[in-house]
Parts: structure tokens; sequence; C-alpha cells
């Protein structure tokens, strides 16, 4: 069921005093958005996600332009990159959590796919994660090459900077970031522990279950 423009109104607001109650945003870096009928509802720029107002939501139209509430934030092209491959998803979250920012930064991970199989939930809700190389704050290019992976992938890593997440609701997207940075979380914990990881099968018969 398709929420109303107030409930979602309501969910961005709550989810992100949320996230900044537990410290996976800070200062006024995060964004949230939720597709409508006719656009997109999005957090607007310079505000900490704790302290956002259900009217002052940015309301984009269908061409990305702002027909009401606060500007946008600067980051808004990465969410209009993930739903252009995903006309499926209703939601994105974009972070600057610091475990997710820095694995994206060690040197030995494997940009096809940055994070080992450590649990089921996170094979279930993130799948595979590919790295998005560097791109300097407000480079349109950073959405093409969001873009080229988005069909395929609905959470990115976006290196030196924080993940990228879509989903079919936005709990839903909201779950899979926050699995995403606990699993970000867990493999520093462990990078220099002998360790048991989830075999090929077993991560095999999970994403067969889609
Ligand atoms: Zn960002």
């Amino acid at each position: 069921m398709i929420p109303t423009e107030t409930k979602s109104r309501e969910a961005i607001c709550r989810l992100g005093a949320s996230l900044f109650r537990r410290g996976l945003t800070f200062g006024s870096s995060g964004n949230i958005s939720v597709r409508l009928d006719d656009g997109w509802l999005m957090t607007p720029t310079n505000v900490a996600l704790d302290e956002l107002d259900p009217a002052s939501l940015s309301r984009l139209d269908e061409q990305g332009r702002l027909t009401g509430g606060d500007p946008p934030t600067k980051e808004s092209f990465l969410h209009r990159a993930m739903y252009a491959q995903r006309p499926q998803d209703a939601a994105v979250v974009h972070l600057h959590s610091t475990h997710s920012v820095a694995v994206s930064v060690l040197e030995d991970i494997d940009p096809a796919d940055v994070l080992p199989p450590i649990t089921a939930y996170y094979i279930m809700r993130v799948g595979r994660l590919p790295l998005v190389p560097y791109y300097p704050p407000g480079d349109l290019a950073l959405a093409d090459a969001v873009g080229a992976l988005a069909d395929r992938h609905h959470a990115v890593l976006l290196a030196n900077h924080g993940p990228v997440v879509s989903g079919s609701s936005l709990s839903a997207a909201a779950a899979a970031i926050e699995e995403l940075e606990e699993t970000a979380r867990l493999h520093l914990l462990l990078r220099n522990e002998r360790i048991r990881l989830l075999t090929p099968d077993q991560v095999a018969a999970l994403r067969a279950r889609g």
C-alpha cells in the first residue's frame, strides 16, 4: 500500500531523528527521499536530520524542480540517479556513517563487492555492495557512476564518502543502510581476527531466496 504524502512526511522526519540520535548521521550530513505519484519528497539542504519539519521538506516535481518547501539537499542528484534506474523503488537514504566511510577507504577491498558475507541478514538486505570511485562534492559525474550500477544494485558505497541505498519502502531502505553500517563495523572489528565467513554455498542459498 502506498502511504499518503502526510504519512511519508512524518516518516522521513521520524527516521531522520532516529538516525541522528543513534549517531548514524551528524551535523547536516545525510539525506532521505521518498517517491510520490508526481515527484519526490526530499530532506532540505543545511538541516540536521533531527531538526526536520514535515511542512518544510522539499517537494520536487518529476523534472526535479522545487515546487514546495525549502531547497533540497545538494545531493539530490544521487537520489535521482538511483530512482532513474530503479522504478520499483520508493525511497532512498544516503549517510556519511562512520564505519561505512572507514571501510570505503581501505586499500584492500574488492570494488565489485566491498563487504564480506558475515551475516545472513547482510546478504538478504544488502546483497553485493559495489564501490563507486571518488568524485568531489557536487560533481555530476558521480550521478553517472551511481546510475551505471543502480539497475543491478540497490546499495552502493561511494569511496571516501558513504553509502546510498534504495528500497521498496522507506523502512526497507532504512533497514538495509543500517544493516550495511553495522556490517561495516563488524568487518572493522574482525579485521585482525581469524574468522569463519558464510561459505559460498550458504551465500548462494540466501541469494536464491531473492
Ligand atoms: Zn554525501
